[in-house]
Formats: C-alpha cells, sequence, structure tokens
C-alpha cells in the first residue's frame, strides 16, 4: 500500500481517507447529511425506493418463517445456483456448472473484494474505467494492487470509450480488467464493437477480466445486455459477477453471484469462505424461484425507470441544466455550466440552499484527471412523486 493511499488529509476532491485500506468518509456522507439537515429531495444516493415483487417478499417471510434461517452451503444453496446457471443460459446461452462454476456471496460487493483479493496482489495492475464505482479503488488498496483507469469521455449526450487508450493502458503487470457494462454512473452500456475491442485487447495480453453486471436487467430503449463472456475466446477468462439488488429492488437483502470457470472460482471461493463464509439463507430460496421469473418483472421495473428517467431528463433541461443520456441504470447526468458553475463540488454544496435538492458530483467517481468537472449525478430510482418535487424546485431555482 502506497503512502498517497493512506493519506488522513481531505484531498481538493472532498474524499477524506481513514484506516487501512484509505477508504473514504465520503461527498456521499457529507450529502446525505446536508439532506437530513435542510430537507432537501436527496437525488444523490443510488439506493432505490421502489416496490419489489411481492411474491418474493412473501417467500422471504414463509422462509424465515419455515426455519430455513441457518447458514446456507459455502457456495449457495443449491436451488439458487441452479437458477443463476440457468438464467446465464436463457439469457445469454453461457453454460456454467452450478457445482463449481456458481458462488452465490454477500452481494456483488462482496463477490467483487473476493475476486480483487484472490486475483491480485502487491506489484499488479487492476485496469478499470474512469468514472468507477468506489468497490474498485477500494478492492484494489486492500489488495495491494494498483489500479489503473482509462477514462470515459463525455461525447455528444453520451460517453465515449476510447479503446486505443485502453489497450495502450495494459502493461506487463496489468492482471485483471475490472469491465463495468451497464455502467455506474455514466448509464453507457458497452456496444457490442467496444466490447469486441475489449475482448481482443483481453486474449492479446492474457488478462483475467472482471465484470460487474449489476444492472444487466436494466438496460432502456430496446439495448439489451451482452455479457463479455459470450464473447469469442472469453469465457475462460471471465469472472462474472451481477446480484439481486437493482434487479428486484432488494438491495439491503445483498445477494450477488459470480460465475466462472472453475478454476478461478476455486481461488475466489477460497478468499469468499474467510470474508462471509455464508449468507441470507431465506433470500437465496426466495430469489432461486424468482430468478426464473425474472423477464416479466423486469419489463415493467424498467417502464417505471424509464417513466421516471423521461420526468427528470425533460426537468433537468427545463431548468437550464444540460442532462446526458442515461442509457441504463438508475442515473442521469447533467452539466452545471448553464447555472454557471463548472465544479460539481460546488454545485453540490450549494444545491441544497437554491433549490432544495441534492445530486452527487460525478468527480466524486473519478480517480484520474477529470475531463468533465461540470457534471453532476442526479438518481432516477425514486419515486415518481419525489422526482416530480424535485425537478419542479429545480425550475423555480433556475438562473
Ligand atoms: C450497487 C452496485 C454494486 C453493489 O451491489 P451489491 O449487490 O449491493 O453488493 C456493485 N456495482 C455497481 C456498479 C453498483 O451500482
Amino acid at each position: 500500500m502506497s503512502g498517497s493511499q493512506q493519506s488522513t488529509a481531505e484531498d481538493q476532491s472532498g474524499r477524506r481517507s481513514t484506516g487501512r485500506a484509505g477508504i473514504a468518509t465520503s461527498i456521499f456522507t457529507e450529502m446525505t447529511e446536508l439532506a437530513r439537515r435542510t430537507g432537501a429531495v436527496n437525488l444523490g444516493q443510488g439506493v432505490p425506493d421502489l416496490d419489489s415483487p411481492p411474491a418474493l417478499l412473501r417467500e422471504v417471510a414463509e422462509a424465515v418463517l419455515a426455519g430455513h434461517n441457518q447458514y446456507p452451503p459455502a457456495h449457495g444453496l443449491p436451488e439458487l445456483r441452479q437458477a443463476v446457471a440457468a438464467h446465464q443460459q436463457r439469457r445469454y446461452g453461457l453454460d456454467y456448472d452450478p457445482d463449481g462454476e456458481v458462488l452465490v456471496t454477500t452481494g456483488a460487493t462482496e463477490a467483487l473484494a473476493a475476486a480483487l483479493l484472490a486475483l491480485t496482489g502487491p506489484g499488479d495492475e487492476i485496469l478499470t474505467l474512469d468514472p468507477a464505482y468506489d468497490a474498485y479503488p477500494a478492492g484494489a488498496r486492500l489488495s495491494g494492487a494498483t489500479l489503473v483507469t482509462v477514462p470515459l469521455v463525455p461525447d455528444g449526450d453520451g460517453f465515449a470509450l476510447d479503446t486505443d487508450a485502453l489497450r495502450a493502458a495494459v502493461t506487463p503487470r496489468t492482471r485483471v480488467l475490472v469491465l463495468n457494462s451497464p455502467h455506474n454512473p455514466t448509464g453507457k452500456v458497452l456496444r457490442r464493437d467496444e466490447l469486441a475491442a475489449v475482448a481482443a485487447l483481453c486474449r492479446d495480453h492474457g488478462l483475467t477480466v472482471v465484470t460487474d453486471e449489476v444492472y444487466e436487467h436494466l438496460v432502456y430503449d430496446g439495448g439489451s445486455h451482452l455479457p463479455l463472456a459470450a464473447l469469442p475466446g472469453m469465457r475462460d477468462r471471465t469472472v462474472t459477477i451481477s446480484s439481486a439488488g437493482k434487479t428486484f429492488n432488494v438491495t439491503g437483502w445483498k445477494v450477488g453471484w459470480i460465475c466462472a470457470p472453475a478454476p478461478l472460482l476455486a481461488a475466489i471461493t477460497s478468499v469468499k469462505q474467510f470474508l462471509t463464509y455464508a449468507s441470507g439463507t431465506p433470500y437465496q430460496r426466495a430469489l432461486a424461484h424468482m430468478l426464473g421469473a425474472v423477464e416479466p418483472w423486469a419489463r415493467e421495473l424498467r417502464g417505471l425507470l424509464r417513466g421516471n428517467r423521461t420526468l427528470l431528463g425533460e426537468g433537468l433541461a427545463a431548468a437550464g441544466l444540460r442532462p446526458y443520456r442515461a442509457e441504463s441504470g438508475y442515473f442521469m447526468q447533467a452539466d452545471i455550466r448553464p447555472w454557471g458553475y463548472r465544479d460539481g463540488f460546488t454545485f453540490c454544496r450549494e444545491l441544497p440552499g437554491l433549490a432544495g435538492v441534492v445530486a452527487i458530483p460525478t468527480s466524486a467517481f473519478r480517480q484520474g484527471a477529470d475531463p468533465a468537472p461540470w457534471l453532476v449525478r442526479f438518481s432516477f430510482c425514486r419515486r415518481t412523486e419525489e422526482l416530480r418535487r424535485a425537478v419542479t424546485k429545480l425550475a423555480a431555482a433556475a438562473p
């Protein structure tokens, strides 16, 4: 671990590092506190305030009452591993053996930590896209590896991946590429040609890939999710991670899973056993049944989120904040320069007072130099009424 990563000073981005892994008390904590204090509408956090499938909730309650409350097997309940394997086969044509190639984890978060701890160590480099979900830099710090990032750059009303830059960032020390598509926070979904270029460079350089696909069911506008593992030559070098949290609005349950070839999965399992061993027996039981019927549910959820996205996008535009395209997930970025700001941190600290709304500077997710410090992230995974209140307030506060 390098000295700079153990810094206890608050850096200019407002992140305060504490503790062994340099895990930050972050802008998220600050903004949540600001929302609480000012009563502002909180569109900062990515916690969904949306309903879950009632049958799923009932099944958990019944499983608890029926006594399914002890440790599940370390790999996860067999019926959930079978349901995950069937899901990958049905949706993506990917074959995984539920015994030895599927591991149930305590959310995608534990899956990511276990994978990075198992596959990387001091001296290794982990390559990922920037901005990045905060579990990647944290996972790199825990394993002692160095995180190397390649920026997603604003391009029209979306974001572009420079696959040549990604290739150029590979060094002899690069062990793992962490690929998040659908991407948080930008909402970008990598196109087939972009995935093909990524796959080619992984094959050429012998890289293992850890994919974060937790938004796999939340791709809008007729787009579809394509796992990197489904591309030629990729299955045997790819660790595919997903989770129930975002798909069923049950982020508090923390049930995730990994699909990977047996040797990679064995290495990850040996770490995972000493992180949590296993968790969530009644949730695993209920999800095993629900995952088989995810499509009609996900269609309904996408419809709702699409409506929210339209409401937020039109509201931001009406307030003079230029919205970006959100192809997937929970978040929309907006350009704050029309309001006379150039820095997202300043804007977000002032916005609760100005408009009674909380957002998060997209820069909070940037690890490297930020090509767009004037972007701010708004969530649309909230109740429609709440979004309506937020856009009304923004319109009233527009300069
Ligand atoms: C929410 C989220 C996670 C965490 O998933 P859990 O299953 O709640 O641990 C991981 N990656 C991304 C990109 C996320 O947005």
